[in-house]
Order: C-alpha cells, then sequence, then structure tokens
C-alpha cells in the first residue's frame, strides 16, 4: 500500500499528540504513586514533554510538497476527523492529501532484478 500526505500528516499529528497525552498524563500519575506529593523530577519531566511535544506539533508538521506549516490550520482535522468532513488539499498549494508522498516510489515504477545473480 502506497503511503499518502494523508497518512504522513495523520502519522506525526498522532505520535506528537500521544507524547503530549503521556507528559500530560505524568502529572496526576506521579502524584497518585507519590500520595499527592509528586517528585519535582517528574513534574519537570511531564511539563517539558507536554510543552515540547505540542511546540513540536506545531512547527514540524509540514506539508511535503511546499514545506508551509500545517499544524495551525488542517493538521488536526485531518488526524482525527473522519475522511468525509477532513480537509482534502494543502491550503497553500492545493495539492491532494490522497496523493502519494513526494519522492516516494510509485508501484508504475520499472524496478529491475537481475535474471540470475552470480556470485564471485
Ligand atoms: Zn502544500
Amino acid at each position: 500500500m502506497e503511503k499518502t500526505i494523508r497518512d504522513f500528516i495523520r502519522h506525526r499529528v498522532w505520535a506528537l499528540s500521544g507524547a503530549a497525552v503521556g507528559g500530560w498524563l505524568l502529572l496526576p500519575l506521579s502524584a497518585a504513586i507519590y500520595k499527592g506529593h509528586p517528585p519535582p523530577v517528574a513534574a519537570i519531566i511531564g511539563v517539558v514533554l507536554f510543552g515540547s511535544a505540542i511546540v513540536f506539533l506545531q512547527f514540524s508538521v509540514k506539508c511535503p510538497k511546499c514545506s508551509r506549516r500545517l499544524g495551525q490550520t488542517i493538521a488536526m482535522p485531518v488526524a482525527f476527523s473522519g475522511k468525509k468532513s477532513a480537509p482534502n488539499f494543502c491550503p497553500y498549494c492545493a495539492v491532494n492529501l490522497d496523493d502519494p508522498m513526494p519522492g516516494a516510489p510509485t508501484p508504475t515504477e520499472n524496478v529491475t532484478t537481475p535474471d540470475k545473480l552470480v556470485w564471485k
């Protein structure tokens, strides 16, 4: 199966959202484990993980064709809404999100393989 631009955006948003939720959950989990007094290291790690994931989500989700940031425009609807209500194109260059990733080999490319391998 061919990887589309939509798959790329969805995968990146889901990974970063998972990191953000993990950082956010680290605070109450560490507070529950340490009886209401979370150690400062766990709190700092949770806050840094959450914050960096959110910032990285804004700056690293880019259109593979025009390299414009999509974090504040269509990244979240593309990742979390159904295919019928999600945007179908980049708002900057209008590339179809169901097109294959630029630079990825297409299934129609002729891949030549040698008829027989010669071991020397
Ligand atoms: Zn674009």
